[in-house]
């Protein structure tokens, strides 16, 4: 007896499996009422044997593969599960690996049904994702995902006898390496000896030591479906559903409602059947839709947050598995959407300068205004655009470490950086910091944030004869203004509110052939002959401008509508890469005006969200990913 059986049976786990016809030898007691399966290295598991087919499904019949007709025969998905979530780099961890496993003596259909395994793994995903929503939670499969994240499906060919039992697919898959500790395989084998059978080890304890959670040495668990029970989801039977969820130590026989055979007596349920235990008597205790789903009454074997002191926070809870992700899939691993942001606004406008100007040096110059005051910093992204360098926020009275560091990398010595705003925004001691840096300092500053905006636009910017005009007392227009006077070659100016200011009047009367933009409802009516771009909110402006000043872009940068911080160099950042600035809600739904634009704008290749989690929810990272791709 190896070191490692011995730490099996001292741990009470065994892995039960049912081979129909197999005598049930010594380890029968282990398994209780399953039936043992001993692995090539000596390892027992426990299976329950074949589940039979659902209702009006035959098993030893194959699955039509004509996937594209939604028949409601065959499993259709709605378009939300049409790919299964991608966590980390794909690989790393606990997770389910999907197989197409085809004896020697049937033909390769991998052309087929490798396609629409993508399909039935997301609707598998899809069960364990709304059975947690039931009791609202997230749970989701972590699948085995390739570089670009999608499902990575395996193919393995076995011996045209190693489908006849789970355990002699088990071994045959074993010699392939297909038995790691830290997988489960969900196996759609290309046979039709049954419908679905599954193995797993009886063990109840409660801990991330279980031996269904792979931390072990025990081989990974095998969930395998036959040709005649694939993708049955759109009937609410998904078998693979249930013989993966049998893999991660469901249901154990000591739960309230078990039946000794691995399943349960809640209907409706997806693991509740009467599966021919002596004395099975169903209770009807749920509704019927809830077949499609683990757990009705989330006591048994799958609650996210079970009850204190009840059976799941005492015993082995399937919602509990490290084959089980708890929270959405990082928006970062979107191959469309990249997030830029810092753990403060300081830190964002460093991450955007990083970002926008990755190599040391490579900016032409610098503007640094101050994080607290957003209309300086607003008006002053058409200055870094021309300057080809990144906007810079720090605190006023004395600069902030971060930024000179970043000013440090970012440009060469003696190098122009441009201060924006008086005094008041940014002390003599921020100037003296920079000069001490070995960098030349100019400042554009009036005495208000009009004043500012004009000599930006005269003294910074030449005096362009392009004006987008904007509200000084909000954000959200200006915010939309600079990227799109970055790439008009214009100058951003303010208004009053409704009213007009005095230093933008005073500019325009030394530009009077200047063409004049009115960006949102405030700004329109302070100047009413100049060309309105306003829609019903911000994020109708928003799209207006970005319409109306980009045409075919490829790359679009989203900060949210309501606040101000992440979005002040997000300006920037978008800036330099030509690309227009649009305005979201901070958690789905997101505005209408960003859905239309994206979808309508097919050029758009990359979205830069600016600010973190807080400022924009993993939700919005996951829309405008769906909307970029
Ligand atoms: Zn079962």
């Amino acid at each position: 007896m190896s070191a490692r059986r011995i730490s099996i049976v001292a741990a009470a786990v065994v892995l039960a499996t049912a081979l129909v016809g197999a005598p049930a030898r010594a380890r029968l007691d282990a398994c209780g009422a399953l039936q043992p399966i001993a692995a090539s290295d000596g390892s027992i598991s426990c299976t329950h044997g074949p589940d039979p087919a659902p209702p009006g499904i035959d098993a030893s019949v194959p699955r039509p593969l004509a996937s594209s007709t939604p028949t409601g025969d065959l499993s259709t998905t709605s378009a939300s599960s049409a790919a299964v979530p991608c966590y980390g780099d794909g690989t790393s961890g606990k997770r389910v690996q999907a197989l197409y496993v085809r004896p020697s003596d049937r033909p390769d259909r991998s052309a087929q049904v490798v396609p629409l395994i993508r399909q039935w793994a997301a609707e598998t995903d899809d069960v364990f994702a709304r059975s947690a929503a039931a009791v609202g939670a997230v749970r989701h499969i972590r699948f085995v995902t390739t570089a670009d994240c999608a499902l990575d499906v395996q193919q393995a060919t076995i011996s045209s006898s190693s489908d006849d039992t789970l355990g002699a697919t088990i071994i045959a898959l074993a010699n392939q390496g297909y038995d790691r500790p830290d997988r489960r395989y969900l196996v759609w084998m290309d046979s039709t000896v049954l419908c679905g059978i599954a193995n797993y080890y009886l063990d109840e304890r409660a801990g991330l030591d279980n031996a269904n959670n792979g931390n072990g040495p025990q081989p990974g668990a095998v969930a395998r479906i036959d040709a005649g029970c694939w993708g049955l989801a759109a009937r609410g039977e998904s078998v693979e559903a249930h013989e993966l969820l049998h893999t991660l130590g469901g249901v154990e026989p000591t739960a309230p409602h078990a039946t000794p055979l691995g399943h349960c007596t809640d209907e409706s349920d997806r693991m509740c059947y009467d599966d021919g235990s002596p004395g099975f008597v169903a209770h009807q205790t749920c509704p019927l839709a809830d077949e499609a789903l683990f757990d009705c009454n989330h006591d048994d074997y799958f609650n996210p947050s079970p009850p204190p002191s009840s059976y799941l926070a005492t015993h082995w809870d399937t919602a509990r598995s490290d084959f089980l992700a708890g929270a959405a899939p990082a928006p970062t691993s979107s191959t469309t959407v990249t997030r830029v942001a810092g753990t403060d606004r300081i830190a964002t406008t460093v991450a955007a300068s990083r970002d926008a100007f990755p190599s040391s040096q490579s900016a032409g110059s610098a503007v640094v205004a101050n994080a607290t005051s957003f209309a300086d910093a607003l008006t002053g992204v058409p200055l870094a655009a021309k300057k080809g360098g990144p906007l810079l926020l720090t605190t006023g009275d004395s600069i902030d470490p971060r930024v000179l560091d970043e000013l440090s990398r970012v440009l060469r010595p003696g190098t122009t950086v441009f201060l924006l705003g008086g005094q008041a925004a940014l002390s003599d001691a921020v100037a003296d910091a920079v000069t001490g840096a070995g960098f030349g300092v100019v400042r554009y500053g009036g005495g208000d944030r009009f004043a500012t905006a004009r000599i930006i636009a005269e003294d910074g910017l030449g005096g362009p004869g392009t004006v987008l005009e904007a509200t000084g007392q909000s954000f959200p227009d200006a915010l939309t203004a600079g990227a799109a006077a970055a790439a008009a070659g214009g100058a951003v100016l303010l208004t009053n509110g409704d009213t007009q200011s005095t230093e933008t009047l005073t500019y325009l009367a030394s530009h009077p052939a200047a063409r004049r933009f009115a960006l949102g409802g405030p700004a329109s009516r302070a100047d009413p002959t100049a060309q309105a771009v306003a829609g019903d909110d911000r994020y109708g402006t928003a799209r207006l401008v970005a319409e109306a000043f980009f045409t075919a872009p490829t790359v679009v940068g989203i900060a949210n509508g309501l606040l101000f911080p992440d979005a002040l160099s997000g300006g920037a950042n978008v800036a330099a890469r030509s690309g227009p600035m649009l305005l979201t809600t901070p958690d789905s739904p997101l505005p209408n005006s960003l859905v239309a634009y994206l979808e309508e704008q097919r050029s758009v290749q990359r979205a830069y969200l600016y600010g973190g989690d807080a400022a924009l929810s993993p939700n919005v990272a996951t829309g405008v990913a769906r909307l970029t791709e």
